[in-house]
């Protein structure tokens, strides 16, 4: 009964997406072999590692609390309550829900990859048409119809074009992009109830729209393909891992987590995204480039010294840190915007003073995956305040947090520690319309986020792709971020944001634990939280009234519900027309 007022409440908080990810207890060699048993092993396993080097026993519980409540937050564990699921049946990764009489038609919204109706159009989730040509034209398709022809878009570029064109205050040809077609072939093989949303089709659809806006190929170059070496590797993970990986590829496809998939060709994908990261890194560090956007899969920033999780298989922004210390950084600074916590990053420097790393991402005690994250956990073993958590305690954050964040702690923190490289593990998943973050940060908040960081280490900054699945957010996102490494202004006002209550209390919980590391945040902590008392009392009325309109965006809360209801009749026959 408990259990079920738990389930219940933490679904009128909107937190269904989440199901899409669980935390497994299986370490890689222990997914494959329950998928393969042909290829063998040694039988020795490390199990989950996280925790393994952590000094602090209160983080310790917390993290054993926090997979606890991750148990909690699968689709498996949905079926459950309507007594589907064996709970005493551990290798569940080929789980299916049971198939009843009832066929409903349905197709897979080729934006976000949420299920539809037959009878909409539309996507319920994000509005994209049901034949969307976004796979083609990334975000200069029309999302309501497939019929836009290119002379029609080439207008709306023009018009586009005619709009920034104004903006433009430097432009080079400086930008080095790394990019590889091979990495497309790294997708799930196995025909689950619905798409996977870590597709080829992310790729493809900045690519389309880079192509599209003249930015690449045309303002920025490629540099070429170099597959990461073992050694290179070793540097971030162990042995074991990388074999394991490497394995991968002598099967159809296999498992690391019930949501981590492999095929055959998912470790060559993997090896050339952590190749063209490394390679990125000392193009840009060495000055031979301006800057570096890695459009690259699979992503990385969940991978940890010995496990793949969280749709990541090699830990690509770890392995570019690597690299620009082999080219001579000193001190790399790495922000990581992703929604999601960067667990497997933060493992691999939680003990490194030479690698700061800060993360923003939704938290809500843990609650959110993959769990980690909480502010408390600042680094360990005299590397502590090297690791700066920005754990937000809802969902819905929007531009204005982001930036007050960025004001109030990144900055702050990132001046004090003066990197001489910066690397941005960039998620696009806390962007509108992602079907997994559900947050609210539009295109101009990622320019001004970057335009902010582009002023530390000489402008010496590797973008690197990780996550978001909303392929028109995450498209028209990359390319807002890649004209402001090629120069332009980021367009908006950053003092124009006023932050949330929420976001007001999240910056204040970090600078209260981080001002015993930075002694330069102690003034600002006083000043926000003298004026946190002015801020409420002012905002009080605003809020009164924003409430009677809407309190979260319209899209959000029908998202919620949307996807609550497909959720909960998967167990229908679905008929694919998606991609
Ligand atoms: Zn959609
Ligand atoms: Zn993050
Ligand atoms: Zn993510």
């Amino acid at each position: 009964m408990a259990r079920e007022t738990f389930q219940m409440s933490r679904l009128a908080n909107g937190e269904a997406e989440n199901s899409l990810h669980k935390q497994s207890d299986q370490t890689p060699h222990q997914a494959l072999n329950g998928r393969c048993t042909k290829l063998g092993s040694d039988g020795s396993t490390a199990g989950p590692c996280c925790d393994e080097n952590g000094g602090e026993v209160s983080h310790v519980i917390c993290k054993k609390k926090a997979r606890q409540q991750q148990k909690e937050m699968t689709f498996q564990d949905m079926y459950n309550n309507q007594g589907l699921f064996d709970e005493n049946d551990d290798e569940d990764s080929d789980w299916e829900p049971a198939q009843e009489h009832v066929e409903v038609v349905k197709w897979f919204c080729n934006n976000c990859t949420m299920v539809n109706l037959d009878d909409v159009i539309h996507c319920d989730i994000c509005g994209e048409h049901k034949e969307s040509g976004i796979l083609k034209h990334g975000f200069f398709a029309s999302p309501f119809s497939q019929d836009v022809g290119p002379a029609e878009i080439e207008l709306e570029i023009k018009e586009r074009n005619k709009d920034l064109g104004s903006q433009i205050s430097t432009s080079n040809s400086s930008t080095a992009i790394g990019f590889d077609e091979r990495m497309l072939l790294h997708s799930e093989v196995e025909m689950k109830t619905h798409p996977h949303p870590e597709r080829p089709d992310r790729l493809q659809a900045i690519a389309a729209s880079l192509a599209t806006a003249g930015i690449f190929p045309g303002k920025c170059y490629p540099i070429p393909a170099r597959e990461i070496t073992k050694e290179e590797l070793q540097m971030v993970h162990s042995l074991e891992h990388i074999e394991t990986v490497e394995l991968t590829g002598q099967i159809l496809y296999s498992y690391f987590t019930p949501d981590t998939y492999a095929n055959q060709h998912s470790a060559h994908a993997a090896r050339l995204a952590a190749g063209l990261c490394a390679d990125l890194a000392k193009e840009v560090f060495s000055g031979r480039a301006k800057n570096g956007f890695a459009l690259v899969r699979p992503p990385g920033h969940h991978a940890g010294v010995r496990q793949a999780m969280g749709f990541c298989l090699h830990n690509n922004a770890a392995v570019a840190a690597l690299a620009a210390q082999v080219a001579g950084a000193k001190k790399i600074l790495i922000v990581d915007w992703d929604v999601h916590h960067g667990n497997g990053t933060q493992e691999i420097f939680e003990q490194n003073k030479s690698v700061l790393y800060i993360s923003l991402h939704r938290h809500e005690g843990g609650k959110f995956y993959p769990g980690t994250g909480a502010a408390h956990e600042f680094g360990t073993m005299g590397a502590e305040g090297y690791c700066v958590n920005i754990p937000w305690s809802r969902g819905g954050v929007g531009d204005n947090d982001y930036i007050f964040a960025f004001q109030h702690v990144v900055l702050p923190i990132a001046s004090d520690f003066a990197p001489d490289f910066t690397i941005i593990s960039a998620g696009f998943d806390a962007a509108r319309g992602d079907p997994l973050g559900c947050c609210d940060v539009t295109p101009a908040g990622y320019a001004q986020m970057t335009h902010m960081l582009n002023i530390l280490s000489g402008g010496k900054l590797l973008v690197i792709l990780e996550g978001g699945y909303n392929l028109r957010s995450i498209s028209s996102s990359a390319t807002a971020v890649i004209k402001v490494l090629l120069g332009e202004s980021p367009g908006c006002n950053p003092e124009n944001f006023l932050p949330s209550k929420a976001g007001v209390q999240t910056v204040l919980e970090v600078l209260k634990i981080q001002m015993n590391f930075w002694p330069a945040l102690g003034s600002k902590y006083s000043d926000l939280q003298s004026q946190w008392g002015m801020y409420c009392m002012k905002t009080k009325k605003k809020q009164i009234k924003k409430r009677r309109r809407a309190a979260a965006p319209l899209w959000w809360k029908w998202g919620q519900k949307s996807f609550l209801y497909h959720l909960l009749n998967g167990h229908l026959h679905v008929k694919s027309k998606g991609c």
